[in-house]
């Protein structure tokens, strides 16, 4: 079929599928406007059921070979997979910006070489995958971590370049062949992928990329009895869906959601070093999962730390992600941006206090204001549901066991942040139910450490062996050291 190519930020982009190594078009598309100034940015191929069909045949007539290739083998295509990522970086960067709206600048210096290790990371680490030994009195163990099959992997849009090479690193330096469905709001820089995989030569199948809406192409992807294994990022409601469509076939979910994060700045906090954090949680507009968004402060410096995080507010440069001095940029869509202003206009109504901001901000009409309200309780909504915007919320504690308390007071548990005294925020940050928690920094990530949420936050840990873990089946082949006699009285 016909390739088509729309034109973002001066880079041809294909707007079709990637299957079985080729560009497939569809009869049915869906219209992509860019969050910067909602032109249209070209029609998207929809992932059909004969595409979502195909994908799936392709990927799995890739696995026995892209399997069975030693892992060292695998290494030399997946490291030319990230070589050609790099040699894209421009576009990339480009692409996502006008895409997805994420700074020009955190592309360039923190995303495309992040997505490229995500990819060389994980192969170099699969070369110790196989065969790791247990030795015991009665036996040799070679527990093997062995390719599950076919992987399907779901991304949202806050971050869709970082977000798939986080999962296609690990799956398929482990010898899974994958199909990826990007986020319907953002495709575009997973279609890029597309490009760097085909040049660097990855056999057809081992990646499929079917573009389409969640509700039509990833739920028949995910309904489907021969795939191997989900790994989603997103929403509570939509990871809630697909574990009960993947469940049904006892098909394995990772699952890493939304946050409702705790911010705690402690009585002995550097409170400069917390507001200046602080103002970090606006970064993407706030469309960031492990952003810490519900400030809790301790009563004595309330006042001191809403004047210093306040100043660092109004330094925030607003404006256009693809200008390189910008620090917040759009939000990604009309219905994500009327999302948000509802949830400050409830809260507002409901008695809540506007430290800053609080409507959309005249840059454009997809810029909302970095926001902050207090004198908000516990149980409102704007306190325990996520906004996935920039609006923050501050509440104040008397002593460690209520910031504790008010920390773990909602159903997330993704992550955190905690500003003291070291020892003493160690102390507090130990005990906030999180599944990661930062002490006087935010947002440091080693591909070593294990990703994920607990609660509502999601189900299963991703990152270093805990990605392989996931990926692959783990076998235990058992040889005993001496001659193994039969008896029924043998345990
Ligand atoms: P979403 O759940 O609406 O969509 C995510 C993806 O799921 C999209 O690609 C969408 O097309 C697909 N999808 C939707 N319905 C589907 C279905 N029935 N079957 C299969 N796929 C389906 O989420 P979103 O609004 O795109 O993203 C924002 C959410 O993602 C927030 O809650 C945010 O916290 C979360 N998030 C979490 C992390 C993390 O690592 N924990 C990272 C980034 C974003």
């Amino acid at each position: 079929m016909r390739s088509s190519r729309i034109e973002v930020s001066g880079v041809l982009v294909s707007t079709d599928h990637y299957i079985d190594g080729q560009r497939v078009s569809s009869s049915e598309t869906f219209e992509l406007l860019s969050p910067i100034d909602q032109q249209v940015l070209g029609n998207i191929s929809e992932g059909l059921d004969e595409h979502v069909e195909a994908a799936i045949r392709s990927a799995n007539s890739a696995f026995p070979s892209w399997s069975s290739m030693s892992a060292a083998d695998r290494k030399v295509y997946l490291d030319r997979f990230a070589d050609e990522i790099g040699k894209r970086s421009d576009e990339f960067c480009r692409v996502e910006s006008t895409d997805a709206g994420l700074l020009l600048s955190r592309m360039r210096h923190g995303v495309v070489p992040r997505a490229m290790l995500n990819i060389r990371w994980f192969a170099e680490h699969a070369l110790d995958l196989q065969n790791r030994p247990i030795e015991t009195e009665q036996a040799h163990h070679r527990v093997r971590h062995d390719p599950a099959g076919v992987v399907v992997i779901i991304t949202p849009w806050n971050s869709p370049l970082l977000l798939s090479t986080w999962k296609l690193g690990p799956a398929l330096a482990a010898g899974n062949t994958c199909i990826v469905k990007p986020p319907e709001w953002a495709p575009l820089t997973c279609s890029l992928l597309a490009d760097a995989a085909d040049a660097a030569g990855l056999p057809q199948g081992v990646l499929n990329i079917v573009q389409g809406t969640g509700g039509k192409t990833g739920a028949k992807l995910v309904s489907d009895p021969r795939i191997a294994r989900v790994s989603f990022t997103g929403s509570v409601p939509t990871a809630k869906w697909i574990a009960q469509a993947a469940g049904a076939n006892l098909v394995p979910c990772s699952l890493e959601l939304g946050g409702k994060s705790p911010f705690i700045v402690l009585e002995d906090a550097d409170l400069d070093g917390a507001a200046a954090t602080g103002a970090l949680m606006y970064r993407n507009a706030g469309q960031v999962c492990l952003a810490g968004t519900r400030f809790l402060v301790h009563e004595r410096v309330a006042e001191a730390f809403v004047a210093r995080m306040r100043e660092h507010v109004k330094q925030l440069a607003i404006g256009d992600p693809r200008d390189e001095s910008t620090e917040v940029g759009p939000i990604i869509h009309p219905r994500q941006i009327e999302r948000v202003e509802g949830f400050v206009q409830r809260a507002v109504a409901a008695g809540a206090e506007l430290l800053w901001g609080g409507s959309r901000h005249p840059f454009g009409a997809q810029y909302f204001q970095p926001t902050m309200l207090t004198n908000v309780k516990q149980g409102d909504e704007i306190v325990q549901n996520e906004v996935f915007g920039p609006v923050l919320t501050l509440q104040t504690f008397a002593d460690d066991s209520e910031a504790i308390e008010l920390a773990n007071g909602t159903d997330y548990g993704l992550g955190g942040v905690c500003y003291g005294e070291t020892a003493h925020a160690t102390d507090v940050a130990e005990r906030v139910r999180t599944g990661f928690i930062w002490v006087n920094s935010f947002g440091i990530r080693d591909l070593n450490a294990p990703f994920g949420g607990i609660k509502r936050s999601g189900i299963g840990r991703e990152g270093g062996d805990w990605s392989f873990e996931f990926f692959c089946d783990v076998k235990d082949v058992v040889v005993p050291k001496k001659p193994f006699r039969a008896s029924f009285s043998h345990r």
